[in-house]
Parts: structure tokens; C-alpha cells; sequence
């Protein structure tokens, strides 16, 4: 699937002309003097061009702070006129939405907690209708990259040509290093889908930690992303919510400095074909790869077969534990880690059972017109 929506690019609607664009502030809006000092220092650093804060915060349990509401608006209209900053702040409903657009705010992101649900995302989408305002979908919180793609078409069908995504990772049931999974494959897939569409990173809410901020912003850059949204505070270690993550606008001011910027091409011509030369020969190798599944498959439908025909089960778990336990230590020595040959083996055993199941199920549909 790949949808062809009606963008406008991301250096059209930014101050900023190149990699990375960053939006930064702190996670909430807390006092007036807290939004101020931040913007001040934020508006120092040149990446900079959008000034983020959480008015209305989605707290997992009630007791926390649930933001200030809407007077942090007349705070954020304010860094507006004293820094030249561009605002930006969480919309969860459409009343967040009118208030937000009442005070001028220029940039409206919607939270993960909000793009799960496609009845908000259409409720958002229809108070939208016909304005001209940023707007960014963060994914949901589940990984289910469909749900993501569907909130994007929600909006970009209520005519907002000024759309991109945030990827802010995914919740995980498992306790991991990281706050949130990145599973990188899933913006990597939403590019692929919507192309134009600007992909921004929040490492801020993948990390949960201040410690992994760089090198998640680092990956990003190196996977092509337009920009980064991280969260900083003039007294972080103090913040009302998520202190554990958030930097001090110097503390951003370095990470950014150390971020290593590479282009998506090289300029030299020659380096272009040696880089050519090197996908044709991956090219050959992946043609090699589907030349040989097909043959392994070919070999499983006639296994499937011989079962059939002497009624054996089509799983047999011991023979599969042999197999993949032979091929870990074989990867191991290859190079290769224990998740990938643990991955990729499954995904082939998983379809050379589903091509035993459809000889197997052949025969049935032919039992069944024959009975
Ligand atoms: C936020 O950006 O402060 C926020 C609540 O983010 P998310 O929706 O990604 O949890
Ligand atoms: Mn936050």
C-alpha cells in the first residue's frame, strides 16, 4: 500500500532549512516563569524552531499533574512574541483543539494515547476542517502500524497539507532499557507507505532517561529522520512530569552539536557508483535468497505430502527444536546473532507450514466435493 496524500514539505512550513528540525520544551507548561526561561535559552539554539509544552497531560494514573488547562495557552501565545519561537502543544479532543487555534498556536501534536483511537483522531479531523495549522500524529501506543497510517489519513482528509509523524515507540509489556520500544521497522514503514510524509523522532518518551537521549537521536539521523522533539527543562531534575528525561536547553545544545549529520547521497559521482556496485551485488545475493526459499518450499509441500499420505501431523516439535538449535550455533560462528537466526528461522518454518497445510487442505476441499 503506498497513499499518495497532498503534503507540503517540511522546509516549506519551517523556518528552519535543513536536518534536523527541533522542537523542544519542557513535557508541561508549569508556571509561567518556568515556560518563559526555557523558550528564552531554547531560542538561542539555531536548530530550534518550535517551542513545545503539554498543557493538557494524559497521565497514566489520576493524582498526577494534569496540566495547568487552557491559561497555559496565554503562556505559550507570549514565548510566541518575546522569542519568535513557533508553539506547539498536545490537542487530545476537539475543545483542546478550538482553544489551542483561539491563542494562535501554530503546531498541534497528536498523543499516542489519542491516535489508538480512531473516534478522537475523526473528532480531532473534523474540527480541523479547512484550517491551516501544523499538525504531527504521534503512533499510537500499540505497534499496529495501520492504526498509525489510518490517523494519518484522517487528518490529511480534513485538507491539512502541513502533516508529519512523531515516532515516540511503543509500550511493551516487558521491562526494557528503554521507556517505550523504538521497533524502528514501523516508521520505516510509514515512510514507505506515505512517501513525503516528514518523520520526526521523540527520544525523549523512547528513552524514559535522560542517559539514552543521544544515541536514540542519533539513530534517528542516521535512519533519514526530518527531525527530533526533545523534551527540556531550565530545572529538569524538578519537573512536574517526566523529570527523568528531560535535559536543560545546554544540556540540548550539546547534544545537537555532537549529532553526526550524514546525507542521504554522497555528492562525489564516483562514490555514487561504488555504492551502486555494492546494492547490485546485495541485489544478486537477495534474488539468491527468494531462488532458494522457493526450492525449500518446493521440498516442504512434498514433505506436507508424505504426511498426508501417511497421516502424520504436520508439526513435529522436536525436529524443529534440532533444527533451530543447529542453526543458532551455525550463525553464531557466522556472525550472525541468536535474534536474528531465532526471527528469521521462525518466519521460514511458519510459512513452510503453511504451504504443507494448503497441499494438506487441497486434498480436503476434493474429499469434501467428493463426500
Ligand atoms: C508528550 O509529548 O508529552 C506526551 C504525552 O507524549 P506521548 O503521547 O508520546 O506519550
Ligand atoms: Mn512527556
Amino acid at each position: 500500500m503506498v497513499l499518495q496524500l497532498d503534503l507540503s514539505p517540511l522546509d516549506k512550513w519551517l523556518k528552519v532549512a535543513s536536518r534536523p528540525f527541533v522542537i523542544s520544551g519542557p513535557c508541561s507548561a508549569e508556571t509561567e516563569d518556568q515556560v518563559l526561561e526555557t523558550a528564552v535559552q531554547l531560542a538561542k539554539i539555531k536548530e530550534v524552531s518550535v517551542f513545545r509544552a503539554g498543557i493538557w497531560k494524559p497521565r497514566t494514573r489520576p493524582g498526577s499533574f494534569e496540566g495547568v488547562g487552557s491559561r497555559g495557552l496565554r503562556w505559550l501565545k507570549k514565548v510566541k512574541e518575546e522569542t519568535g519561537l513557533l508553539v506547539s502543544t498536545e490537542v487530545a479532543n476537539e475543545k483542546h483543539v478550538y482553544e489551542a487555534l483561539k491563542y494562535g498556536i501554530d503546531l498541534l501534536w497528536i498523543g499516542a494515547r489519542t491516535s489508538v483511537n480512531p473516534f478522537t483522531v475523526q473528532e480531532i479531523a473534523d474540527a480541523l476542517d479547512g484550517v491551516d495549522v501544523m499538525v504531527l500524529v504521534k503512533n499510537p501506543i500499540n505497534p499496529d502500524i495501520d492504526l498509525w497510517t489510518g490517523a494519518v489519513e484522517r487528518i490529511a482528509a480534513a485538507g491539512i497539507k502541513k502533516l508529519g509523524a512523531v515516532h515516540r515507540g511503543f509500550s511493551t509489556y516487558e521491562k526494557t532499557i528503554y521507556r517505550n520500544q523504538p521497533n524502528w521497522q514501523m516508521p520505516i514503514e510509514l515512510h514507505r507507505r506515505i512517501p513525503g510524509l516528514p518523520i520526526i523522532c521523540d527520544p525523549s518518551h523512547i528513552s524514559g532517561s535522560r542517559k539514552y537521549l543521544f544515541e536514540i537521536s542519533q539513530k534517528a539521523m542516521d535512519l533519514n529522520f526530518d527531525g527530533l522533539i526533545i523534551e527540556s527543562h531550565i530545572d529538569p531534575d524538578n519537573a512536574w512530569s517526566d523529570a527523568a528525561q528531560q535535559i536543560t536547553p545546554d544540556g540540548l545544545k550539546e547534544l545537537l552539536k555532537n549529532l553526526v549529520l550524514r546525507h542521504e547521497r554522497p555528492d562525489d559521482p564516483r562514490l555514487l557508483d561504488l555504492l551502486g556496485e555494492l546494492r547490485q551485488q546485495i541485489d544478486v545475493f537477495d534474488e539468491n535468497l527468494l531462488e532458494l526459499m522457493e526450492k525449500r518450499m518446493k521440498i516442504a509441500e512434498t514433505i506436507g505430502q508424505f504426511k498426508k499420505e501417511n497421516n502424520i501431523t504436520i508439526l513435529q516439535s522436536t525436529r524443529w527444536d534440532e533444527i533451530i538449535s543447529k542453526a543458532v550455533i551455525k550463525g553464531e560462528s557466522k556472525g550472525l546473532s541468536q535474534e536474528f537466526i531465532d526471527s528469521i528461522f521462525k518466519a521460514i518454518h511458519q510459512e513452510s507450514i503453511n504451504h504443507q497445510m494448503k497441499v494438506l487442505n487441497d486434498d480436503k476441499q476434493v474429499e469434501e466435493i467428493k463426500g
